[in-house]
């Protein structure tokens, strides 16, 4: 293989840590190709309100996603939309296949493919998945002006989305199966104000039902009492933790027991020259302001990888774009 026909480095992944790493990739002059079957901004593109993105009081994930991939455009950052196959270690250079057939290879790959919602598993979940069930608030809630809905979960993901359902819906019930919640602080205190969210303590899903028009009740049960019941509800949202997205993860990269891929201080994998980023790294919170920073680490220490494989001394950022960005 020409060497020119490879490139220094593939990200696989268009969220903040992917558009991240291109930035800082293409600062430090890589031959840089993002690959992203679907649309830039992965799980946050389809958050409501960003309050915790330093710089911005109050953004929307799809606006703070267009500027991350606006700004990683004008630096030239080549994108293919496909699907990724597989991603193949090898000793000269990795490969990633696409979906078409394609392969690209590269001297440095960094996996950024996020995670998905959980299922709840819960009876009727599948059955009436997109007729009432919905794992996206922002996507789904518009449908549901002025009605009842039931958000399951105690998280940030479902206090958050129950505070935008609750400027939508008549009413949300939100279903928690301890007598806690796990959100923030600050998110907690919102939710517990806000009159039209009614917490339901110690209680799991026990059933969704529907009939031809969709969901139109909720089983419930408390786990304290034993006690069983009814809710009438034309929507429920389940917001139950978060998937890492790891099928792409080449074998031999070491995960541990939930999925989630194990990296040093360097974001780098138990294999040289392939480095993971964002949520689907094993680290102690997922945020959008760690998974950008993880997408700079993983290009700066990508770049001194290429450089040290091609021989020769890492590019010092050309002072314009220093410049260019404060
Ligand atoms: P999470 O923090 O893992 O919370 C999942 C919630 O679902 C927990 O309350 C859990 O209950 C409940 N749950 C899990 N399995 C369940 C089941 N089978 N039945 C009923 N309930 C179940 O997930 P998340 O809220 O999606 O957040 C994921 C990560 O993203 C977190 O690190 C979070 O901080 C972060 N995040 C941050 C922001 C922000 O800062 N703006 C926004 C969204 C998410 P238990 O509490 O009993 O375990």
């Amino acid at each position: 293989m020409q060497e020119e026909g490879i490139y220094d480095l593939i990200i696989v992944g268009g969220g903040p840590a992917g558009l991240s790493a291109g930035i800082y990739a293409l600062r430090a002059t890589l031959k840089t190709v993002l690959v992203e079957k679907g649309l830039h901004g992965g799980q946050v593109a389809m958050t409501d309100s960003v309050e915790n993105y330093p710089g911005f009081e109050n953004v929307s994930g799809m606006e703070l996603c267009d500027k991350f991939l606006n700004h990683a455009k004008s630096y030239g950052l080549e994108m293919i939309q496909q699907e990724v196959a597989a991603v193949e270690p090898g000793i000269d250079y990795h490969t990633v296949r696409l979906s078409d057939g394609k392969a690209l290879h590269s001297h440095a790959v960094i996996l950024a493919t996020g995670g998905y919602h959980r299922k709840l598993n819960a009876p009727g979940e599948e059955e009436h998945g997109g007729k009432g069930v919905s794992y996206c608030a922002t996507c789904d809630g518009f449908f549901y002006r002025d009605k009842t809905v039931v958000v399951v979960g105690g998280g940030d993901t479902a206090a958050e989305e129950s505070l935008y359902l609750a400027k939508i819906a008549e009413k949300v019930y939100l279903v928690h199966r301890r007598d806690e919640l796990r959100a923030s602080r600050i998110l907690q205190q919102r939710v517990l104000s806000e009159c039209k969210i009614e917490v339901l303590w110690n209680t799991v899903v026990t059933a969704i039902k529907a009939d031809a028009q969709g969901v139109n009740s909720i089983g419930l049960k408390n786990v304290r009492t034993g006690e069983e019941r009814e809710l009438p509800a034309y929507g429920i949202f389940i917001f139950v933790g978060f998937v890492p997205n790891n099928q792409l993860v080449p074998a031999g990269v070491k995960m541990n027991a939930e999925g989630y891929v194990l990296s040093d201080e360097k974001c780098e994998t138990s294999i040289p020259g392939i480095f993971v980023v964002g949520d689907l790294r094993e680290k102690y919170a997922k945020q959008i302001v760690l998974a950008a920073a993880d997408g700079c680490t993983a290009a700066l220490a990508a770049a001194h990888y290429v450089e040290s494989r091609k021989g020769a001394e890492v590019c010092e950022v050309p002072q314009s774009a220093t410049d260019k960005v404060a």
